[in-house]
């Protein structure tokens, strides 16, 4: 595995970067998960985007433009020569001395790893996961946006290992008010009466590109779908559930703080979307 890190590559025994590092120091940073199907950078445009406008969020100064990017990627998974992977692309502020004083840091770092993700055991994906609600609230917007996809995942990390003290896979996070945002690194949608409901990005959701392909798909299948403010009420009554994320995909959730979601078992406009998604990606 080669690993860009800052107009080189290196081995993977060889990458590492400062203790200087203002990412690896206080978290400052951004990234994206970026998935690589059938030798092709599924919606890497997309990713890119988002990542400039995480830049903008915490006005780092990338350093060079997005189509730039797009090529480094590129390059960085043909070196690799990989047909199906994911890649973590990070945009650390870079090196400086202590203190937070992120003006101290005169350039940027970009990180490109090529490698492999697999989150959840495949037969999830025919049988469903149990979620909780965690006491973790999603961190509101007037404390830190969470559309900037930054490297600090602390609530999220919390939130997680919450959900595995509860023997689940995975927590689905309230924001301060109690309304449903998303999950630790997925984003949530219900089914009910035919029609597939996701909380918007406003109440604490970041806007997935997983989560705009299922608009896209279900557009194209006359599902309708819409952002709507959710509270666990109508988790626990939703006919179905699934959550959507890069790394994830799309895994059916068929439990919620120990209720049964619809019949307990993944729905069946889960499962078209499954399917719909599996031919989408095979077209890369
Ligand atoms: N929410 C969070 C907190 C995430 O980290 C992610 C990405 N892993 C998502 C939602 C899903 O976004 P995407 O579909 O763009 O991967």
């Amino acid at each position: 595995m080669k690993i860009y890190i800052d107009g080189k590559y290196y081995d993977e025994k060889d990458a590492a970067i400062s203790v200087f590092d203002h990412g690896f120091l206080y978290g400052d940073g951004i990234f994206e998960g970026i998935r690589i199907y059938n030798g092709r950078i599924f919606r890497l445009s997309s990713h890119v985007r988002r990542l400039f406008e995480s830049a903008k969020g915490i006005y780092l100064n990338i350093g060079i433009e997005q189509n730039a990017m797009e090529k480094l990627v590129t390059e960085a998974v043909a070196l690799n020569q990989k047909r199906d992977g994911y890649i973590r692309l990070i945009v650390t502020r870079g090196d400086g001395p202590l203190g937070i004083d992120p003006f101290k840091c005169p350039r940027a770092k970009i990180i490109i790893i090529v490698g492999d993700i697999q989150i959840y055991p495949r037969e999830y994906y025919s049988q469903g996961i149990s979620a909780l609600t965690s006491s973790y609230r999603r961190i509101p917007a007037d404390c830190f946006d969470v559309r900037i996809k930054s490297v600090n995942y602390l609530n999220n990390v919390l939130a997680k290992m919450e959900a595995h003290r509860a023997g689940c896979l995975e927590s689905i996070m309230l924001d301060h008010n109690g309304y449903v945002a998303e999950c630790t690194g997925d984003n949530i949608f219900i089914v009910k009466e035919g029609a597939l409901f996701t909380p918007p990005a406003y109440q604490g959701a970041l806007e997935g590109i997983t989560r705009a392909e299922v608009f896209k798909m279900a557009l194209t299948m006359g599902i309708p779908a819409q952002e709507k403010t959710l509270t666990r009420f109508d988790l626990y009554n939703a006919d179905e559930s699934f959550l959507t994320g890069t790394a994830a995909e799309i895994m059916p959730v068929v439990i919620i703080d120990g209720n049964p979601i619809g019949p307990g078992k993944p729905g069946i406009i889960t499962e078209k979307l499954i399917q719909a998604f599996r031919s989408l990606i095979k077209q890369g």
